[in-house]
């Protein structure tokens, strides 16, 4: 017994990405017939999946004090820096020039946990309960 024609056996599919909400990976799908590419499916929930844990798990940030457009050398001049910029997870971020950055004391020998204190101008501040958020 033939299986009947639909749209989706005809069609040449014209794939178009469309991307689930919050996400930033996108899964292929026909806007022709809507058929939806399975395995693009597959590593799109994949990467949604990927995306959801890391956004769960709080974790440490990568703070870089940098100069920037400086390599140092072995000149006494040429190896020492001036920072001038601050970065949080590699965004550059805003800082008033002359509030200090304070890296916080460290013994090695009584596992102290690394912490920096420093100042930001904020774009943004929000204090509220997260689920009046939305
Ligand atoms: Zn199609």
């Amino acid at each position: 017994m033939a299986e009947p024609l639909t749209a989706q056996n005809l069609c040449e599919h014209n794939w178009q990405y469309n991307k689930l909400a919050r996400a930033t990976a996108s899964v292929r799908v026909c806007v022709t017939c809507h058929t939806i590419d399975g395995e693009d499916l597959m590593r799109t929930l994949n990467e949604y999946a990927q995306e959801q844990r890391l956004a769960a798990n709080a974790t440490g940030a990568v703070i870089e004090i940098i100069e920037r457009d400086r390599t140092t050398d072995d000149t006494p001049a040429g190896s020492i820096i001036t920072p001038d910029e601050v970065r949080i997870n590699g965004q550059r971020l805003l800082a008033p020039a002359d509030e200090p950055i304070t890296i916080h004391e460290i013994s090695v020998t009584s596992g102290d946990l690394v912490c920096v204190t420093l100042t930001l101008f904020a774009r943004r501040v929000i204090i509220a309960a997260e689920d009046d958020l939305s």
